[in-house]
């Protein structure tokens, strides 16, 4: 119920009607005042209630729904998270095939440049050696060498010992031949019974010294070769070429012409040695 001021001053009136001490209509009257004020306040204090419930009723209507919100976007989020968990998973799986794929193509590629027998180089991998070599010479015009070497008499040792002898004893020649080079030159076997060696950055005179080295060592292997006219044991025979030595190789089959040339001519000449050309023998 709602009381205003024109009430009041009529209940006043109405009492003053049967009480006649002014003091006491007075005190009656405040006190009934008083009421009718507290009455209005609480009326006032219900209706604050009232907008503060409904306030604390919106307030907690929207906080609701602003938490369903952050739920429905932590959801979201947590499924990102889940599908790119997943899609890194499947990466790394994917990444690791790759690299296991470029491991093996690697390792096939080296194989694939490798002999078989004797675990040097093949003639594939010496091809790509030299013509790299040569392409860096023409640019650095440092000198090149090139030796062929070819056991002597092999076929009378296959003839003699057997096949089988024959591949042991290749194997034994490639070791030895290989232990006299440096790391950066590349010893290839070149086909059957026959070895080849690029020297970069070398002239004739330390290609020579070093063939020579190897000729030696292949000898003192001293592996017993009872049919051979040249020595009671395997030997060599060495051709050496080198860019710095002819005025005459300008490209990269002459300078392999030059090599085998002074193949022949060491077997010519006796076998078990180590030829070049003159003009180099001159230069040294
Ligand atoms: P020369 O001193 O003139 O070089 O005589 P040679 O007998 O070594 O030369 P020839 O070319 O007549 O014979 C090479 C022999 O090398 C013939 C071949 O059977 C043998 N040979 C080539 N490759 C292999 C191999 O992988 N294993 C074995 N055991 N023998 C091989
Ligand atoms: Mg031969
Ligand atoms: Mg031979």
């Amino acid at each position: 119920m709602e009381l205003t001021k024109s009430d009041t001053i009529e209940s006043q009136r109405n009492f003053g009607e049967y009480v006649d001490s002014p003091g006491l209509v007075a005190e009656i009257n405040r006190l009934k005042q008083e009421v009718v004020d507290l009455r209005i306040a609480l009326q006032t204090s219900d209706e604050h209630g009232d907008l503060q419930q409904e306030h604390l009723y919106r307030l907690s209507n929207s906080l609701t729904a602003e938490v369903r919100e952050r739920q429905a976007a932590e959801d979201k989020l947590r499924e990102l998270i889940d599908a790119i968990v997943r899609e890194k998973g499947d990466l790394e799986i994917m990444l690791q095939i790759l690299m296991d794929q470029g491991d093996l193509s690697a390792e096939e590629g080296e194989k694939a440049r490798i002999d078989g027998l004797t675990q040097l180089a093949n003639r594939r991998r010496f091809d790509e050696f030299l013509t790299q070599e040569w392409d860096r010479h023409l640019i650095t015009k440092k000198p090149l060498s090139l030796l062929i070497c070819d056991v002597d008499h092999f076929k009378l040792y296959n003839d003699n010992y057997g096949h089988q002898a024959g591949d042991s004893c290749l194997k034994m020649v490639a070791s030895k031949i290989s232990s006299c080079f440096r790391s950066g030159d590349v010893v290839a076997r070149y086909g059957g019974e026959e070895f080849a060696i690029v020297l970069p950055e070398t002239d004739g005179a330390i290609a020579v010294r070093v063939a020579d080295r190897a000729r030696l060592a292949v000898e003192r292997a001293a592996l017993a070769h009872a049919a051979s006219s040249v020595s009671d044991w395997v030997t060599l025979s060495i051709g050496v070429a080198c860019t710095a030595s002819m005025e005459n190789i300008c490209n990269l089959p002459e300078l392999i012409s030059e090599a085998d040339r002074n193949l022949y001519l060491a077997k010519h000449r006796g076998r078990n040695r180590v030829e070049w050309s003159r003009s180099e023998r001159g230069a040294m």
